[in-house]
């Protein structure tokens, strides 16, 4: 029974066997830090910009790609990777950084495409078409959208209204990329329709993936400080189950789904703590999803003709 239109799913059906993320750290940075929109980030960023932190470590592109092909390798018995760009804005500067940073990406052992993280407003025509360009099967731009509330965008200090990301998202699929939106739940000030509505307006989107996030707390952030004074409460594990299944049905059942939940590390998070058991809130979802998807099928036996 097919609960929802997942990634593994999808590539195993590309690829005929399984294939492995592998998260890297390009060194990039963001505008919403380094003082070109502001010093402070989003609110709910850390200091690593979501990322592993190997980049700020010293490894470079291949040193990185090397350990974690070596731990999937032998962890997840495939030798087939797709390269993620992940910590901050990797489109961001200038296109030929970007085109250098996809030349050290080509000739990775085992590289079956790539998957590169930004933000809306650090994306052009010459950038998206050099990432449309690689020479792989899958050409993913992961574009963080996170809400198209503009009210909740300036009070997470984004930096970029709604429009920005739909200029994004329409870019993006005109230059031949396939568009996986991130969106997160629960953000200060949002009631559940907030991501619903996002939901809708992905829909109406040229947008091949999406992935959903629950808001969580990390230390030393602007957020850190809305949570310890009690301005901002994190969602339950109860309260994002159910957003996300009403989400998923939502949904267009051609969007991929990447991810259901956040998965942020002990060391960074402060709150909300049912966010370290991503496994329990992946099968809460899936129980939920089970039970929708055998309603849906018994109504479908006992239509007439059927
Ligand atoms: S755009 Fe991304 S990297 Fe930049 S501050 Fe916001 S969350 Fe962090």
């Amino acid at each position: 029974m097919i609960l929802w239109n997942s990634l593994s799913a999808h590539w195993r059906r590309i690829f005929g066997r399984r294939v492995q993320k592998i998260p890297l750290d390009a060194g990039s940075t963001c505008p919403n830090r380094d003082g070109t929109l502001s010093t402070r980030g989003c609110t709910f960023c850390n200091a690593t910009g979501s990322g592993s932190g190997l980049g700020l470590a010293g490894m470079d592109i291949p040193a990185q790609w090397d350990y974690w092909r070596a731990h999937f390798m032998a962890s997840a018995g495939t030798d087939l990777f797709v390269a993620y760009l992940q910590s901050f804005s990797n489109t961001y500067g200038p296109a030929e950084r970007l085109a250098r940073l996809l030349q050290t990406l080509a000739p990775l052992p085992g590289l079956a495409g790539i998957s590169v993280g930004t933000r809306p407003d650090c994306l052009d025509e010459r950038k998206a078409a050099l990432l449309a360009a690689m020479p792989c099967r899958e050409n993913w731009l992961e574009l963080g959208v996170q809400t198209f509330n503009n009210a909740t965008l300036q009070r997470i200090n984004r930096g970029h209204d709604a429009s920005a990301s739909v200029r994004a998202i329409e870019l993006a699929a005109r230059a031949g990329l396939s568009v996986c939106v991130h969106l997160m739940a629960g953000l200060p000030g949002e009631r559940p329709e907030d991501m619903l509505e996002a939901v809708r307006i992905v829909n109406d989107l040229p947008v091949q993936g999406i992935k959903f996030h629950n808001v969580y707390v990390c230390r030393n952030t602007p957020l850190a400080g809305e949570f310890l004074s009690g301005s901002f409460v994190p969602l339950s594990r109860e309260t994002y189950v159910d957003l996300v299944v009403e989400a998923l049905c939502l949904l267009r059942p051609d969007i991929i789904v990447h991810r259901v939940v956040a998965d942020p590390t002990a060391d960074e998070l402060l709150a909300p703590e049912w966010t370290l058991t991503k496994h329990q809130t992946v099968m809460a979802i899936e129980r939920r999803m089970r039970a929708i998807r055998k309603a849906e099928e018994a109504a479908r036996q006992t239509r007439p003709g059927a």
